[in-house]
């Protein structure tokens, strides 16, 4: 048979290495034909003189040099630029573009992947955050697959029962390191606590946006356009066991959950071989150690993101890609100490009520919405 060429954007991340992890658990089915990186030269480097892919790319430019000469003695070819990296996801022998890079840079390569008929292993939520309309009009002409990697929304999808209407989705939240402070302490908390993620560990961006409730707030957006139902069909109930990594309830009121041990593995191998299950090594659940689950509403007081998203799913149009480019900019501020924990809303809220919005927005419209939400938040930061 032959093996599943799979192009990862982003393999140098968190989501990216977990990938290959999978890959070389699975030698026989898939094979890594393109890894891209934006910075981290040297770990690209290693990664393609170990899965020999056909392609490397390198977002920042200014590491080509040594892309380039590192691997001279090999058949690799060797790119750069986010030109390069939009065109690699085209080439005719990629069956599966697993979509790893963080933010909005995500958005023109899975269009692109979306066009060239590439499945889509999608864990760039922020794609479908900022254009989740688009990208299902697109992925509906090219008869494109989408398939979910974010934990919660993998969970989703293999609940989903062909024919059965959904009457709900439950999307789990572990509620961050901060589910207990209050405001008066959320005001005063650093980057170095909001790093320490309880239950997983992530890239620095979908960290800090898990304590702050905004990977919840998209999560939310990315449910609706994932599988076709309203806001008010998705609740978030906080579970800070991430035992239960999400549910569906059905019309009858069956609901259905999914289980396990927190390993993102297990979804980015969903994605790859769905709709098969491949034996995966690793921890299993033990019911006796989690004899307690609990399950508590998230505050929308405490943690405004999470209400700002909603709000934005509700008007729709550019308000969640205001949002997303919003958060982009704040969450950077915050990881240079340049804003507090609860100014980074505070921004956000902002940008919602002065960035001019568009009902029907069409891609152009898109990238002249995140430009401009984005010197103004810069702007507003200073
Ligand atoms: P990360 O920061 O660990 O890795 C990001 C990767 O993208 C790196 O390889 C980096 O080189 C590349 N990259 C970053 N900016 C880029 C740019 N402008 N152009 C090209 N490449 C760029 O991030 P991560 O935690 O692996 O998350 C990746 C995506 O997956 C995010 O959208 C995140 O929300 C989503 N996700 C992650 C997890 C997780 O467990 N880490 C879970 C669910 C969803
Ligand atoms: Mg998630």
């Amino acid at each position: 048979m032959k093996k599943k060429q799979i192009a990862i954007l982003g393999s140098t991340g968190s989501i990216g290495t977990q990938a290959l992890q999978v890959i070389e658990e699975h030698p026989d089915l898939y094979e890594a034909y393109a890894l891209t990186a934006n910075n981290r030269v040297e770990l690209l480097i290693e990664q393609a003189r170990r899965f020999q892919p056909e392609a490397v790319v390198i977002a920042n430019e200014a590491h080509y040099a040594t892309l380039k000469a590192a691997l001279a003695d090999l058949p690799i070819k060797v790119y750069a630029g986010t030109d390069a990296l939009c065109q690699i996801v085209e080439s005719q022998p990629i069956d599966v573009v697993l979509t790893a890079m963080v933010g909005y840079a995500g958005l023109r390569p899975t269009m692109n992947a979306i066009r060239a008929g590439k499945a889509i292993a999608l864990a760039n939520k922020e794609t479908l955050v900022v254009a989740g309309e688009l990208i299902n009009e697109l992925a509906r002409q090219y008869h494109t697959p989408i398939l979910p990697v974010d934990s919660e929304h993998s969970a989703i999808f293999q609940c989903l029962e062909p024919g059965n209407a959904l009457s709900k989705v439950i999307l789990t939240a572990s509620g961050g390191p901060f589910r207990q402070l209050s405001r008066e302490e959320l005001a005063h908390v650093t980057k170095v606590q909001a790093l320490k993620h309880p239950t997983w560990s992530m890239g620095a961006k979908i960290t800090i946006d898990s304590a702050s409730m905004m990977n919840k707030g998209f999560e939310v957006i990315e449910a609706k356009w994932l599988f076709g139902v309203q806001p008010e069909q998705i609740e978030v109930v906080v579970h800070p066991q991430s035992v239960i990594h999400s549910m569906v309830e059905f019309e009858d009121g069956a609901v259905k959950a999914q289980l396990g041990v927190p390993d993102m593995r297990l979804p980015i191998q969903y994605a790859f071989s769905y709709p098969r299950r491949l034996p995966l090594s690793g921890g299993r659940l033990d019911f006796m150690k989690c004899r307690e689950l609990t399950f508590e509403a998230p505050d929308l007081q405490r943690f405004r993101n999470l209400a700002l998203a909603y709000e934005a799913l509700h008007q729709g149009g550019n308000l969640p890609c205001i949002v997303n480019a919003a958060n982009e900019v704040v969450v950077a501020a915050f990881l240079a100490d340049r804003i507090s924990f609860l100014g980074m809303s505070d921004i956000i809220e902002q940008a919602m009520q002065r960035i001019p919005f568009v009902a029907q927005p069409t891609y152009e419209d898109y990238v002249a919405t995140d430009a401009e939400t984005r010197q103004k938040a810069a702007e507003w930061i200073r």
